[in-house]
């Protein structure tokens, strides 16, 4: 693979250098406080697995943007498809003039998505907005109102998608109060919860408590994603997924799967259900469809998208013709290189370095995930006691030495891996020693 930037870590300030300081200065003046980085550090450029700083620090990449820049930041076909798409029109606006890229993104995504049922698809902006719409297709098509989300679950930022959420600081203390209707139930976190090892019975559980407190005949929809990513990339045990997906069908209830942060590629597969086979009714995408373009989705059974009347679904961005262009390009090149496969081995190589620290340090409890998304779940060694403090600890030598790492987790414990998918075994590999430093420094 040919990069434009060299694919090489290299430090020339300190971190952050006098440039990404005095930005810091002007941002805490400008921007609101309630906006936060992970990094201290400002970008000038980006490509293959390196972020360069506005200092000249290339730092290697090991966060995507949140699992966004699967294909890269700056992927030469991406570029040119939005280049392309904006010398010609930025936007008329779906709802008003539409334009081709939208309905190929749709068939595209009908395609690619788990089942060969007739589908159809509605394009937003964020993974939010695609989540709210979800639930409002779910509601209107079944003509119920209650929702199911799950302990540890992470769905947004807006009224809605805050209540589907489950962690309180950040995302929801005093942002209140949360939409009507929304109930939480147990999720299975095999490292946690004894019961949770059992995906079977653990899904029997939940739905025990749903048809004591809900009743299935008044529950419109179970939202879940299918490898909980901010919870802390909580693979749920085998047979829990397929387990909730059946007695939703059983019971008309909408089953969301929302893949916002483990679609495209990410997992192994294009999406993380179909490792188990699961066949959601409606799924949701952002994130990696678009190489970094603003685009989100929702993707489902014909008959639910095709129960909301026309003018009932849209808004003046969503599906915008640039990052249709962008999702396209980024969709051949993940076909094209093959990236569910090379996330495959990129996650081999992650656990193979990782299972070396788990031995050395014991304290990596739990290490766990799919694909290019990996986790080690941090605790004092000889317990189960989540270590934050080791976790921000590591991610800050880790950082340091020129390697963006981003913590998640209920108990803020995890190191969570998500590098692009287009990055080289070389830069993976000095990414990983310097992790590995820097978790058994943690200590
Ligand atoms: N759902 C999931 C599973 C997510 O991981 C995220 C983002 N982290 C969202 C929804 C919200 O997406 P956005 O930030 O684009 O609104």
């Amino acid at each position: 693979m040919t990069t434009r930037i060299p694919q090489v870590r290299n430090l020339v300030t300190e971190l952050p250098g006098p440039r990404s300081a005095a930005l810091a200065a002007r941002r805490t003046a400008a921007v609101a406080a309630g906006v936060g980085s992970s990094v201290p550090v400002y970008a000038a450029d980006a490509d293959g697995g390196v972020i360069v700083d506005i200092d000249g620090n290339s730092l290697i990449d090991f966060g995507s943007g949140i699992a966004v820049t699967s294909v890269g930041a700056s992927d030469p076909a991406v570029a040119a498809a939005v280049a392309g798409q904006a010398a010609h029109f930025t936007h008329t606006c779906f709802m008003v003039t539409p334009y081709e890229s939208y309905v190929a993104v749709a068939e595209r995504l009908n395609a690619l998505t788990p089942g060969d049922h007739e589908k159809r698809t509605v394009l937003f902006n964020s993974g939010a907005e695609a989540v709210e719409n979800a639930i409002k297709i779910a509601r209107l098509a079944t003509g119920r109102d209650a929702v199911v989300a799950f302990d540890h679950a992470y769905h947004g930022r807006t009224n809605l998608t805050m209540g589907l959420t489950a962690k309180s600081m950040p995302y929801k203390k005093n942002f209140g109060p949360f939409a009507p209707e929304l109930y939480r139930m147990p999720a299975s976190y095999p490292y946690r919860d004894p019961a949770g090892t059992d995906g079977k019975q653990a899904a029997a559980d939940a739905i025990d408590r749903i048809e004591k407190q809900i009743g299935a005949d008044s529950l419109a929809a179970i939202i879940i994603e299918p490898i909980q990513g901010e919870g802390g990339f909580i693979v749920p045990a085998p047979g829990f997924l397929p387990a909730l997906a059946e007695w939703a069908r059983i019971n008309g209830v909408v089953f969301i799967a929302d893949e916002v942060q483990t679609g495209f590629a990410r997992t192994g597969d294009w999406f993380a259900c179909d490792d188990e086979g699961v066949v959601p009714d409606l799924i949701t995408m952002a994130k990696g469809i678009a190489g970094g373009m603003p685009l989100s989705a929702v993707t489902g059974r014909a008959d639910l998208l095709d129960a909301v009347h026309p003018g009932g679904l849209g808004g003046t961005y969503g599906g915008n013709p640039v990052a249709c262009a962008a999702a396209l390009a980024a969709l051949d090149v993940m076909e094209e290189r093959q990236l569910a496969r090379r996330a495959r081995e990129i996650g081999e190589r992650i656990v193979t370095r990782l299972r070396r620290v788990a031995d050395e340090t014991g304290i990596i409890g739990d290490l766990r995930g799919r694909g290019a998304m990996i986790a080690a779940e941090l605790v004092h060694p000889g317990t189960t006691e989540p270590a934050p403090e080791y976790a921000r600890a590591a991610a800050a030598a880790a950082l340091a030495e020129g390697v963006v790492i981003l913590t998640c987790g209920t108990y803020g414990n995890v190191i969570r891996l998500l590098p692009p998918l287009v990055i080289g075994d070389d830069l993976l590999d000095d990414g990983l020693e310097v992790l590995a430093a820097a978790l058994a420094n943690a200590l």
